[in-house]
C-alpha cells in the first residue's frame, strides 16, 4: 500500500514503526528551500528543519549535485581506505575552527558525544560533569551526560560517573570540577531544553576552570554548530574559548546523516588506532554533502543571513506585543519564543493549522530552527501570522489568564 493521505501514512506508521515521539499526524512528501508539502497537499514554511538539520533547506541544488556526483563515483569505502571527501571535509572543518587538530567522523550527534565520552576515558580519569537540562543524545554514554531525568530514568544504571550542575552557574561548575574530572560537557546554547542561553562569560569561565584542573572542555555543538547561531561554531562568538573537543552533527550534512568530533591540542592524540571506529563514519557521500553545505554557507554569505533573519524574527515577534509572548531568546536561527504560560503545544498546533511547522521543546517555549536560506518574506509572513496563531492557541481569542 502506498500512503496517499496524512491519515493513511499515520495508519501505516502505527502498524509498523516505533512511536519515538508519538505517531506523526503529518507526512511530508516534498520540499524546496524552506517550504514543504504534506500528503494532503498542504504547504508549510518549515521552521523545524528536520530538528535543526536542513541548513540549506530542502533539495538545495548544491547538496543534490554533490550527493549525486559522489554516489555515482564512489559511494562507500569505510575507514580502511582514504577517500577525497572525508579528507577534504576534515581539512575544511579544521580550517573553519582555525586551529590544528584531528577529526573523528561518525553518523549522528549521539555518536559524536559517545566518541567524546570515550576520549574522556582515555585521559585515565573517569569523573564527568554535565549540566542540568542539557541534551547530548540517547545512546547510553550520551544519555548519562544528558541532564533530563525523564529520559534517563528508564535506563538506569547509566554508565560513567557523571555529576550534573545547574547550567550557566559558574560557581557550581567550579565546585564540581576537580583534578579527577575527565571532562566537562556544555552546549553553548541548550537547544532541546528550550533554547537556554547562558550568562555572558560562562563558556570562558568553563574554559578557565577546566584548564586549571587539566580537564577536557567538550562543547556540544551538535545543534549550535555549522552556522546555526550565525558563526561557523557558536563558541567562536566568545573570546578566549578554545575547547579541547567539539561535537558536531545535524546541520553539517545538510540532511545526510553525519557526525564529527574535533579534537585539539593534547586531546587530539588521545584516540589511538584500535580505540574506536564505525563502519559508516566518513562515508564519502555524507562528507561530500557536508562540503557542499560548508561551501554554500561561505559562498552565499549565509552566516550574515542567519544573523539578519534571526534579528528580524526576534524583533518582529517581540514587536507583536502579544500578551502570550514573554520574550525571544537564542542566537542566530536557533530561537525560542518564551510564552507567558504552558501553551507551546497549542501554539505548535495552531501554527501548523496556519501553515508553519514549529516545535515545542518545553511547555512554555516554541522553538524556531529554520533553514539558513529562509527568505525575508518567509520570516515576515510568520511574524504577521503569529498574533492570529497565538489567539487561536488561546482558544477563543481572549488572552491572558
Ligand atoms: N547533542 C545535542 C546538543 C543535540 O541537540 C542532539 C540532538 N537534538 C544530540 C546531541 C543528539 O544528536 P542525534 O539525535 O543526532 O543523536
Amino acid at each position: 500500500m502506498t500512503g496517499s493521505s496524512n491519515q493513511e501514512y499515520a495508519a501505516r506508521w502505527r502498524a509498523s514503526l516505533t512511536d519515538n515521539y508519538g505517531t506523526p499526524a503529518v507526512a511530508l512528501v516534498r520540499g524546496a528551500g524552506a517550504q514543504v508539502w504534506d500528503a494532503d497537499g498542504r504547504q508549510y514554511t518549515d521552521f523545524v528543519g528536520g530538528i535543526a538539520v536542513n541548513a540549506l533547506g530542502h533539495a538545495h541544488p548544491a547538496v543534490v549535485g554533490a550527493v549525486t556526483r559522489q554516489i555515482s563515483t564512489l559511494g562507500h569505502v569505510s575507514n580502511l581506505y582514504a577517500s577525497e571527501p572525508v579528507l577534504a571535509l576534515g581539512e575544511r572543518l579544521l580550517q573553519l575552527f582555525g586551529r590544528p587538530g584531528r577529526i573523528f567522523f561518525c553518523n549522528s550527534g549521539a555518536e559524536a558525544v559517545e566518541a567524546a565520552f570515550k576520549i574522556g576515558r582515555l585521559t585515565g580519569r573517569t569523573r564527568m560533569v554535565a549540566t542540568d537540562g542539557g541534551f547530548h543524545g540517547r545512546t547510553m554514554g550520551a544519555l548519562a551526560l544528558t541532564g533530563q531525568p525523564k529520559k534517563q530514568d528508564p535506563f538506569r544504571p547509566l554508565p560513567g560517573d557523571v555529576t550534573h550542575v545547574p547550567y550557566g552557574d559558574t560557581a557550581a561548575l567550579r565546585a564540581a570540577v576537580t583534578e579527577e574530572t575527565a571532562l566537562v560537557v556544555i552546549e553553548p546554547v541548550q537547544g532541546e531544553n528550550g533554547v537556554v542561553v547562558p550568562p555572558a562569560g560562562y563558556l570562558k569561565a568553563a574554559r578557565e576552570i577546566t584548564r586549571a584542573t587539566g580537564t577536557l572542555l567538550v562543547l556540544d555543538e551538535v545543534q549550535t554548530g555549522t552556522g546555526r547561531c550565525g558563526h561557523w561554531f557558536a563558541h567562536q562568538a566568545h573570546e578566549g574559548v578554545d575547547p579541547d573537543l567539539v561535537t558536531l552533527a545535524k546541520g553539517l550534512g545538510g540532511g545526510l546523516p553525519i557526525g564529527a568530533v574535533a579534537a585539539f591540542g593534547p586531546a587530539a592524540d588521545l584516540l589511538q588506532p584500535g580505540h574506536h571506529g564505525t563502519t559508516f563514519g566518513g562515508n564519502p557521500v555524507a562528507c561530500a554533502a557536508g562540503l557542499a553545505v560548508l561551501d554554500t554557507i561561505a559562498a552565499d554569505g549565509l552566516l550574515d543571513r542567519v544573523k539578519a533573519r534571526g534579528e528580524q524574527l526576534r524583533s518582529g515577534i517581540e514587536g507583536t506585543g502579544h500578551p502570550l509572548v514573554s520574550h525571544v531568546r537564542g542566537e542566530g536561527l536557533l530561537l525560542g519564543i518564551v510564552l507567558t504560560g504552558p501553551y507551546a503545544p497549542q501554539v505548535q498546533q495552531a501554527a501548523q493549522d496556519a501553515g508553519f511547522l514549529v516545535n515545542a521543546p518545553a511547555p512554555d517555549v516554541v522553538r524556531l530552527m529554520p533553514p539558513y536560506v529562509l527568505t525575508e518574506d518567509e520570516a515576515d509572513a510568520f511574524v504577521r501570522a503569529l498574533p492570529g496563531i497565538l489567539d487561536a492557541a488561546n482558544g477563543d481569542g481572549r488572552t491572558g489568564e
